[in-house]
């Protein structure tokens, strides 16, 4: 048995072209879920659909533990399966609470990590039978981050926000964050250039995506109307009701007349 992600091991088990069961090497018991799209013939107590309407055969699981069956059938392609060993695996279960030379409780951790890139080691003591040992710890996520405001560089003109090395792009997500400080962007020694020369600082939370097309007065659109389609259709812009008179972002309000004579005001994320 093993509860280490990286040794466990499962065989699929199929039969008449079902899966009768997942066997595992681990007393972890893992879910999963049977997904077949083959459909035809089925009772409609074992469909199950997705949030797309698609419709699969299905149910829940969960795999058995069966160390032989799993080491057979590896074993068939040349391939151990982990060998386990078991004073490490009952040190692991007990959090490391015992000394796995003489058994007693009686230790004493280092709290001082020495951490490289994934792994960490810490040295701990056992004051019953004086041996010394490392614990191994893996990197596995990260918590309690304070999060210090950043900024990005936003150029109206270029209708984007700088990256290094690529330049103005669109999109906030792709902008090269920097820490916010007093310091004005005029003041720094690196300056990205912008035909408007209007390259600023902005604060990252606030930032919107700059939309991908430009559109102006007069230009001939396609609205997708938001309330089901119902009127969507071709369209001209009439009138931009923003502060510069540009549709920059998706939140930007126009109106939009048609050749029937309908109007609509209408978010800019909606044209295409
Ligand atoms: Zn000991």
């Amino acid at each position: 048995m093993t509860t280490n992600a990286n040794d466990i091991r499962l065989v699929i088990h199929v039969e008449g072209g079902l899966v009768q069961a997942v066997y595992s090497n681990s007393p972890v018991t893992i879910r999963f879920v049977i997904q077949d799209f083959d459909v035809e013939g089925a009772d409609a107590d074992e469909m199950a659909e997705l949030v797309d309407g698609t419709e699969f055969v299905g149910s829940i699981q969960t795999t058995v533990e069966n160390l032989d069956r799993v080491a057979s059938a590896f074993m068939a392609f040349d391939e151990d399966i982990p060998a386990i060993d078991k004073r490490q695996e009952n040190y692991v279960t007990s959090n490391g609470h015992f000394c796995p030379n003489c058994g007693s409780k009686n230790i004493e951790a280092n709290v001082a990590l020495e951490a490289d890139g994934l792994a960490a080691l810490g040295r701990v003591g056992c004051s019953n039978c004086e041996s010394a040992w490392n614990d191994q710890y893996v990197l596995v996520g990260f918590s309690d981050l304070e999060a210090k405001p950043l900024q990005i560089i936003r150029s109206e003109s270029e209708r984007g926000y700088w990256k290094l090395d690529q330049g103005w792009v669109f999109d906030v997500g792709s902008a090269t964050r920097f820490p916010s400080s007093s310091e004005s962007l005029e003041n720094w020694t690196f300056k990205p250039t912008s035909s408007g020369n209007d390259a600023e600082l902005v604060e990252l939370g606030s930032a919107e995506d700059f939309l991908t097309a430009e559109y102006n007065v007069g230009d001939e659109v396609f609205w997708n109307d938001p309330d089901q389609g119902l009127r969507s259709g071709i369209y001209r812009i009439c009138a931009i009701r923003t502060e510069n008179g540009r549709l920059l972002y998706g939140s930007d309000v126009c109106f939009l007349k048609n050749e029937a004579g309908s109007e609509a005001g209408v978010l800019a994320i909606e044209l295409s």
